[in-house]
């Protein structure tokens, strides 16, 4: 028997984090010029997104897409209103992007103990002491002191996650002074149900901490977790341009959830994501020049569905070429 689901209860808004500069471009092995970034990111300010991720304070030799984050930040013209936000692995990295002028800081850190180590090289507890570390800079400096908990959905190495664990790694971050809390799907191993089970964990054990989810759709899920998501009344998502960033554990699988997918699926449902969708199309369009290879997202390749957007753009209006 059909029924009448929640999809009639959604939140009218919601607001999306581009992380496509940096989760994106960290997992592409063409490394963009400085000049390159910088236009990217020129471009995604004028799309109307509040919060762009520009890169990473971590050593050039683990991650050289972003050895330039410095001079990327020093660069860019900085459009008010805009949070441009950067993570780092450790004090000295905090501390280059407060000189650097990060708006926000984000420390990152893996629920489980396998993929921490994999990632950072150390346990969860010393993730969480150099956590504190951070926090302590962080804020003194005045910014906005943010974490993700990757593999939140799933471990590549351990598989299932206990939610207790990921709880308690979440409130030993808030103590720490953690403003928001990012949960990862790091490998794409979420499914609806469960990210309803966490989020709703979530909203009864923290329930005045701001989450936000950061799907990727390394198994085609993404969309799936993300509506999962807006039906318990999350509202704070990242997505990446064009869907850029693949997966790290698999090869050739789509990394994070694409931003224009994501806004697609958005407006067309009615919810506001204050994005102009045909200027993001415009950006993912000179991005997949750029990094010569076909882009995962789709909405670039379908274009918007036959009617006038939210954004009062026509259907044609994605074909226009936008310089960046
Ligand atoms: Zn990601």
């Amino acid at each position: 028997m059909l029924r009448a689901g929640p999809l009639s209860h959604l939140p009218a808004r919601v607001s999306i984090r581009e992380v496509g500069p940096r989760d994106g471009l960290q997992n592409e092995d063409v490394i963009l010029s400085t000049a390159q970034k910088i236009a990217l990111i020129t471009c995604l300010a004028e799309t109307g997104v509040r919060h762009i991720e520009v890169g990473a304070f971590v050593h050039p030799r683990v991650v050289p897409q972003m050895a330039d984050t410095a001079e990327v930040f020093a660069r860019i013209e900085r459009k008010p209103g805009i949070v441009y936000s950067a993570i780092v692995p450790n004090v000295k990295g905090a501390q280059r992007a407060i000189a650097a002028g990060a708006d926000a800081i984000q420390v990152f850190l893996s629920a489980s103990e396998s993929h921490n180590r994999s990632n950072v090289n150390m346990s969860i507890e010393d993730s969480l002491r150099q956590a504190a570390e951070i926090a302590q800079v962080v804020r003194g400096a005045g910014k906005l002191f943010d974490a993700v908990i990757s593999v939140v959905f799933g471990c590549p190495f351990e598989g299932d996650v206990p939610l207790e664990r990921v709880l308690e790694i979440a409130r030993r971050l808030v103590d720490l002074g953690a403003a928001r809390l990012t949960l990862g799907d790091t490998t794409g191993m979420a499914h609806p149900r469960l990210v309803q089970e966490v989020f709703l964990a979530f909203a009864e054990h923290l329930p005045r901490v701001p989450v936000r989810f950061h799907p990727h759709s390394a198994r085609g899920a993404g969309l799936a977790n993300v509506l999962a998501a807006l039906e318990v009344g999350v509202t704070r998502f990242d997505a990446s341009v064009g869907g850029i960033g693949g997966c790290p554990f698999a090869p050739g699988a789509p990394g994070n959830v694409c931003t224009e997918d994501m806004v697609h699926m958005f407006h067309e449902m009615g919810i506001e994501t204050g994005i102009d969708l045909p200027r993001l199309i415009a950006c993912a369009r000179n991005l997949e020049a750029l990094l010569g290879h076909e882009l995962p997202g789709q909405t670039i390749k379908a274009g918007i569905c036959g009617h006038l957007g939210p954004s009062g753009q026509p259907r044609a209006a994605d074909q226009r070429a936008v310089s960046a």
